[in-house]
């Protein structure tokens, strides 16, 4: 059999985790010819529950769940890794305000990316999906400066996602016909789901919804309240959505799109007229384990005030946390 592959999961007794780990045991992520061990970080006060989610691993028998470390240490979490997940992170409590939070995560991701330069692979792979995403993942790259900064990502795939669903329905065909697809931006409301180069089997996705005013004034408000309509129904955050989209964000990193693109949130080299070192979401092709922004999209007005928008929420952001990072 293959070497096992190492890969570290944060915030593993949440909600979130209680969905990825199994899809990362099943095989989702690597196929079911590769060995996987688990290195599991959450805090103290949560190692009881990941003990029993553990259990709970056990009693699937996964065939290629070949190890699980459970710490609240994370360099022991990170310590030779592939991949890492950062799903943990500090939740909005009651009477807290958004700059609080926004401290009391970069210290968590200040903490982690320090770890991860110190003891994981130099070519981990590294997916930030506990909120606010994108600044968190510009935080773990600032604290991390040995490590590849392009290896440091966020995830926008789950906003990709609800997209895909939603034009789909719209135009009456399968999300798998829909090609050329961006979300661009932050991981909240603001981002920008844009369908101006998607296509159908080779006709313009625009051409075939043809309601300018549904795409909009409709799909793109819908897709960036997807997660508040889905707690006003459930009573609770979407969690199994948000597992099977880091799935898809890290299998694509890893496997390839075959030329396709996704949406991930990376590090910006300057292009769009986005600064260097904002995580913000761009279209992406992934192929031998690395991705490549889509170059050269051209920027009309309305794209251009709603990438606008959605940088001043990141420039904001990163403001916000000026102090930690510097
Ligand atoms: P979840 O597993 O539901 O969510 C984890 C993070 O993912 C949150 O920041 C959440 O943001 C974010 N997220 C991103 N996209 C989505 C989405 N579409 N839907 C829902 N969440 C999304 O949180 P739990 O509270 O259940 O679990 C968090 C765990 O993390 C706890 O076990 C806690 O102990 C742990 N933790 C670990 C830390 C560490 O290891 N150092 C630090 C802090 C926490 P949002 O809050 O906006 O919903």
């Amino acid at each position: 059999t293959k070497p096992a592959v190492r890969v570290a999961v944060t915030g593993a007794a949440g909600q979130i985790c209680y969905s990825l780990l199994f899809r990362i045991a099943n095989g989702d992520l690597y196929g079911k010819d590769q060995p996987v061990i688990l290195q599991l970080l959450d805090l103290p006060q949560a190692q009881a529950a990941v003990g029993g989610v553990v259990m709970e691993l056990e009693d699937c028998a996964f065939p290629n769940l070949a190890g699980v470390v459970v710490t609240d240490d994370p360099k022991v979490a990170f310590r030779d890794i592939d991949a890492a997940f950062l799903v943990g992170a500090r939740p909005r409590s009651k009477g807290m305000e958004r700059a609080d939070l926004l401290l009391a995560n970069a210290e968590i991701f200040k903490v982690q990316g320090g770890a991860l330069n110190e003891v994981a692979k130099r070519d981990v792979k590294v997916l930030v999906v506990g909120n606010p995403a994108n600044t968190n993942a510009y935080i773990t790259r600032k604290c991390a400066p040995d490590l590849p900064a392009s290896n440091i990502t966020a995830m926008l795939r789950l906003d990709h996602n609800r997209a895909l669903s939603q034009l789909a329905a719209k135009a009456g065909v399968s999300s798998a016909d829909i090609e050329k697809m961006a979300v661009w931006g932050n991981h909240s409301p603001t981002m920008y789901a844009d369908y101006r180069f998607a296509t159908v089997k080779g006709t313009p996705l625009p051409d075939l919804i043809n309601d300018e005013a549904w795409y909009r004034d409709v799909l793109i408000p819908k897709v960036g309240k997807r997660g508040a309509a889905v707690i006003e129904a459930r009573g609770l955050s979407s969690a199994a959505s948000a597992a099977n989209a880091a799935i898809d964000h890290m299998h694509d990193w890893i496997h390839g799109t075959n030329g396709g693109w996704v949406s991930m949130g990376v590090p910006s080299d300057g292009s769009y007229g986005i600064p260097e070192e904002i995580v913000y979401g761009m279209p992406v092709v992934c192929a031998n384990g690395a991705y490549e922004v889509v170059a050269g999209l051209p920027v009309d007005d309305f794209s251009r005030t709603m990438m606008d928008k959605t940088l001043k929420e990141l420039l904001d952001e990163r403001d916000g946390v000026k102090a930690i990072v510097g």
